[in-house]
Parts: structure tokens; sequence; C-alpha cells
């Protein structure tokens, strides 16, 4: 029986994460090992300057569940450096209340979890679902998506430094249009500079504005879920860029 690892970036309270869980434990043996708190947009990080905690928890219903001070990323290499004793063959974070599309990924702790399981040789699922007022999306429905998609991939396996990234539209399942295979989209930020004064008069900034945007580009994840379809895509950690390593070369650099 496969052994799978669940994190999110949401916190190990999450009901998208006991929903991932529930939908998993058909699959194989399910560990839980979560962040203590919600850390979105923490991206891809590894705590070198201070102590963290681990926390022996359980859910309401009883599930045992593991915590820990650190991120998403720390709750994987945690677990893959010894915490969890047992070997495990899959990783998957999330399921994220809000997607992770085009540049979001650098962004994502869902992704850095999954991405830290790549670093270590495991093949690994991100999963996200769209949020937003008055939109319904399915949780089963996304959570059992993710288990079948988990059992392609320990039957399949993955390529080394490659891995899945998982968006669900916030629909009801029966209006969810289908499945396409995408490459990541472009993304358009709408950040704005908060700037305010503390009680002593000096400045503090928030980072704020309107969710993003994006380019609803055919055969990209943002194209996809403007669609109503769910998207995967796949991912690389090599980030090298041929096109332009080869114009590097024009530069005379060398
Ligand atoms: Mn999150």
């Amino acid at each position: 029986m496969p052994h799978i690892l669940i994190t999110n970036d949401d916190g190990y309270q999450a009901p998208a994460l006991q929903a991932l869980a529930a939908a998993l434990s058909a699959v194989g043996r399910v560990t839980v090992f979560a962040p203590d708190h919600n850390w979105s947009a923490a991206g891809h990080t590894k705590t070198m300057h201070k102590p963290l905690r681990i926390d022996r928890r359980a859910w309401p219903d009883g599930t045992p569940v593991i915590t820990t001070t650190g991120t998403p990323s720390d709750c994987v290499g945690l677990a893959l450096l010894g915490v969890v004793a047992e070997p495990l063959d899959l990783v998957v974070s999330g399921i994220n209340q809000g997607v992770n599309l085009g540049h979001d990924v650098t962004y994502s702790g869902t992704l850095a979890a999954a991405m830290e399981a790549t670093v270590f040789g495991l093949p690994a699922i991100a999963a996200s679902q769209d949020i937003c007022a008055g939109c319904a999306g399915d949780l089963t429905f996304a959570a059992d998506t993710v288990a079948r998609l988990a059992r392609h991939v320990l039957a399949h396996g993955l390529p080394q430094d490659v891995l899945l990234n998982v968006n669900f539209p916030a629909l009801p399942a029966g209006e969810v249009r289908g499945i396409q295979l995408t490459r990541l989209g472009r993304r358009i930020y709408r950040d704005v500079l908060i700037e305010r004064l503390d009680p002593k008069g000096r400045p503090y900034y928030w980072i704020g504005g309107d969710p993003p945007a994006g380019e609803p580009v055919v055969g990209t994840d943002v194209g996809a879920l403007a669609q109503g379809y769910i998207s995967i895509t796949p991912l690389n950690l090599d980030m090298t860029d041929p096109a332009q390593l080869a114009e590097l070369v024009t530069w005379g650099l060398q």
C-alpha cells in the first residue's frame, strides 16, 4: 500500500486538507504533516535561523496530525529528513483555497511544499481550488479528482524535477467541464502599495489591492479555469531557458 504525505499552506485545520485526507485514504496510507497556522504565499523557504517545533495533534475525527511552526516546505523537509520514519511514495499539497496559476507558483506555499518533495526525488502534486464570493467549489469532487490523479502518478511515476500543479474552478461538480492539460499562463497582478502611519508617526506598508486577474489564453492554466475546466500543468524545477542560453553565447561573455 503506498504511503502518501499530505500537507498544505493554509494550516492543519483547513477543511480542504481533511477532504484531501479522506479521498487519498482510498489510495494509500495517509500521513498528515502540516503547518500550525496559515502560510499562504510563503514561497519555497527553508527555515535556518530559528528552531522548529513539532506537535502531535489530532483532528476532531481522531486522525493523527503532525504540525510544525515551520513553513509548508519545512513540513515536507522535516518529514523526509526523518520525522516521518516510514518511507513515502507521494506528496500531495493542498487543496489550497485560491488558485495557483502562472507566476503564482513562485509565491505559493502550496507549490513550495510539493517542490520540496521534488527536490527530494519524490513525486508530488500541488492542488488548488478557486474561491470567490458566492462561488461553490465542490471540495469532495476536487479531492476525489486529486485521488484519481494520485493513482496515475503512483502507477506511472514522474520524471526527475517534474511535479504536477492542479487547479479546480469554483463550480459545482456538475458544472465542471472536464480536465485540460495546460502550460502556465500569465497572471496580471493588481497589487498596490498602501502606506499608513503608526502611532509614532512612522510609515508602515501593506501590499494590498485586488486579487490577480490573468490572460485567459487557450492552452494555459488561466485559460482552462476561465472556461470552467480543471487544469493540470506539469512543472519542471529546471528553470533554465534554453533559448536564452543560446542567445547569451552570442554576447561574447566567455
Ligand atoms: Mn493558501
